[in-house]
């Protein structure tokens, strides 16, 4: 549109310089004409040459009447749009361009610009926004603009937090389809596909390696194969897409492997590309390779150990894994696909990979066919929640997820084959033993309502036993929580632990989850060791050993407008809860979640997995094995 011309700045500066030179060449050009013309004549004159006099005056006429003409052009063609389109603006801003209104017309973009970042609240425009600012001359000007850039930056990193803390559903967010696009980096090049409505999330990222018969290949080829051509075609499997960028290089020579120094640096460059450009939640990058790719994960992997939350190996042909990687590989969340159908190629080998690691586990044996491998694994959804089961496995985990790094026997978790059960010495009113609970034994106690069956409170423990056995352990987090606890010293070191990992889920995050420390809720030192009898029965509980906790015990969590409590004594409440969320393992069952990532890695019992009215959702509790 022609019409618009005026409004764009950097039209308007191109179109002043061509004024402006039209408007020098008009006068310059016929003073040189005239000047050239004066010049013959003093010439002629000089020289008393009749005949040259005469040459000169024949061309006096046609000279001053070009100078004129020239002069005059430029008007004139101004006048003559003017009459024939006199609606147009396009001669207007050729006569009116000015440094003034220049400057105004970089404004205007200016505060196009800035309302459509404000609006969108999208990271693009952002810095599209901030780009443009260099074009403000106006100090003051430019200052405004980049004071309320800063208030929407700050908007966009309030989403971008809340885009993580709600990891809770993080998963059925759907930012559409994808599309690969070929960049190169590293001497490699490499397919990326973004989904169409990212907007500067955090997302994590996907790094697919192929396998062999794609090495050297287009980027054709390689989007036509694998995981890839899986994601091409996620719109016709039923599925929903994945939150996540997806990251594929191609081996370039026929000679290399995804284990040759080119190709490995080749790979970090990418990713470290990748991630500079993206908002890539680096707490979740998953690998995933198939045959040489299969392969692959494991040299990718064992080379860049810092980069990966999961690994998926689909037909590895590798068969044994160096003695200095095997931790790494034997706690990093690990899965292999194997087809029975290759048993020489690719089956032994695998199963011999993960029987070193003792992850036998962790492999599975598929029916199908070699190239089948990608599809099977990538489309099965045996839950029906439309998320590919897999796709799901990988993107839940989060870098130093607590439930691989740690191991929990042997590290100093809680080991009940250790340590010397305490004995339960009767003495004056402390008259009655509580059961044997393994290696914390028993204690004497005394009850101030031995005839009465309800009062919980009525148990008061030996002081004795108390001083001996119980600790404090005070803790400060970061973020200003204290986690106060009073516990059993033969578990010191597991409740440190579970300290650590509560105050890390409320800071850092597990998986790349973080709670608030109100979503984690406990009752001062009630929730821990407190002399008292259990709920149901007068029995002694476990909380009276030092051994047991209890988190978010009135929790009210609201799914779809419906509010529920469901950590309370009450098993069908919570099982309510997890019908509506649709699944056991959503990040809104915080419960669950704690017992997932914390507290079953550290060997202790979830009350939530009791049957009927023993259900108990709050209670986490350490058996003390069987001594
Ligand atoms: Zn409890």
């Amino acid at each position: 549109m022609i019409l618009s011309i005026c409004d764009d700045p950097k039209t308007m500066e191109v179109i002043n310089i061509v004024v402006r030179i039209v408007n020098i060449l008009k006068i310059v050009v016929p003073i040189l004409l005239l000047f050239v013309l004066a010049f013959k004549f003093t010439k002629a004159a000089v020289a008393k040459n009749e005949e040259e006099v005469k040459k000169a005056e024949k061309t006096a006429v046609p000279s001053v009447i070009a100078a004129a003409l020239i002069f005059l052009v430029p008007t004139a063609i101004n006048l003559i749009i003017d009459i024939s389109f006199p609606d147009n603006e396009y001669s207007a801003c050729f006569v009116e361009t000015s440094v003034e209104k220049i400057e105004a017309a970089y404004v205007m973009k200016m505060e196009k610009l800035f309302n459509r970042a404000d609006n969108s609240l999208n990271m693009g425009d952002y810095v599209a926004a901030m780009n443009y600012l260099t074009y403000i001359k106006n100090e003051k000007e430019r200052q405004e603009y980049e004071e309320k850039l800063k208030e929407i930056k700050e908007k966009i990193d309030k989403i971008r937090e809340q885009n993580i803390i709600a990891s809770s559903g993080y998963l059925d967010m759907d930012f559409g389809s994808c599309k690969f696009q070929e960049k190169k980096a590293g001497g490699m090049t490499y397919a990326i596909c973004v989904p169409e409505n990212y907007g500067g999330q955090s997302l994590p990222m996907i790094l697919w390696l192929h396998g062999s018969s794609e090495r050297g290949k287009s980027f054709n080829a390689l989007v036509g194969s694998g995981l890839p051509a899986v994601v091409r075609n996620w719109s016709s499997t039923g599925l929903k897409n994945i939150p996540a960028i997806i990251v594929a290089p191609i081996v370039t020579s026929t000679d290399d492997t995804w284990g040759s120094t080119n190709v490995l640096k080749g790979v970090k460059t990418i990713m470290d590309e990748v991630i500079a450009n993206y908002n890539i939640n680096t707490k979740k990058i998953a690998l995933i390779g198939h045959s040489m790719g299969g392969a692959g994960t494991y040299y990718v992997a064992r080379e860049y150990q810092d980069y990966f939350s999961s690994i998926v190996s689909l037909s590895s042909h590798v068969s044994s894994c160096e003695e200095k990687d095997k931790s790494y590989f034997r706690t990093i969340p690990l899965k292999g696909f194997v087809e029975e159908a290759e048993p020489t190629i690719f089956k032994n080998p695998t199963t011999n990979f993960f029987s070193e690691l003792n992850r036998l586990d962790d492999l599975k044996y598929l029916t199908c066919d070699h190239d089948e491998v990608p599809r099977t694994v990538l489309l099965e959804d045996s839950n029906g929640d439309k998320i590919s089961d897999i796709i799901y496995w990988m993107l839940s985990f989060g870098m130093n997820a607590i439930s691989v790094d740690s191991d929990p026997i042997g590290d100093g978790s809680f080991n009940p084959d250790s340590g010397t059960a305490g004995t339960c010495n009767k003495h004056g009113e402390y008259k009655y033993c509580s059961p044997k609970r393994g290696i914390f034994g028993s204690f004497a106690y005394a009850d101030s309502e031995p005839n009465g069956t309800t009062n919980r409170w009525s148990l008061k423990s030996d002081p004795a036993w108390n001083k001996e056995n119980l600790v404090d352990l005070p803790m400060t987090c970061s973020n200003g929580w204290n986690i106060d606890m009073k516990m059993h010293k033969l578990a010191k070191s597991t409740w440190e632990k579970v300290q650590q990992a509560l105050c890390k889920i409320t800071t850092t995050g597990i998986d790349g989850i973080v709670y608030k420390p109100e979503d984690i809720t406990m009752s001062g030192r009630k929730a821990t060791s407190v002399q008292r009898f259990t709920s149901n029965t007068k029995y002694v509980s476990n909380h009276s050993y030092g051994t047991a906790i209890d988190i978010n015990p009135g929790g009210t969590y609201t799914v779809n407008g419906k509010k529920y409590t469901p950590y309370k004594r009450n098993k069908s409440e919570y099982e309510a809860f997890v019908a509506a969320l649709g699944r056991e393992d959503d990040p809104r069952n915080i419960n669950y979640i704690l017992w997932k990532k914390i507290f079953e890695p550290l060997g202790f019992k979830w009350g939530g997995n009791w049957k009927g009215s023993s259900f108990d959702g709050m209670h986490f509790e350490l058996d003390g094995g069987k001594k």
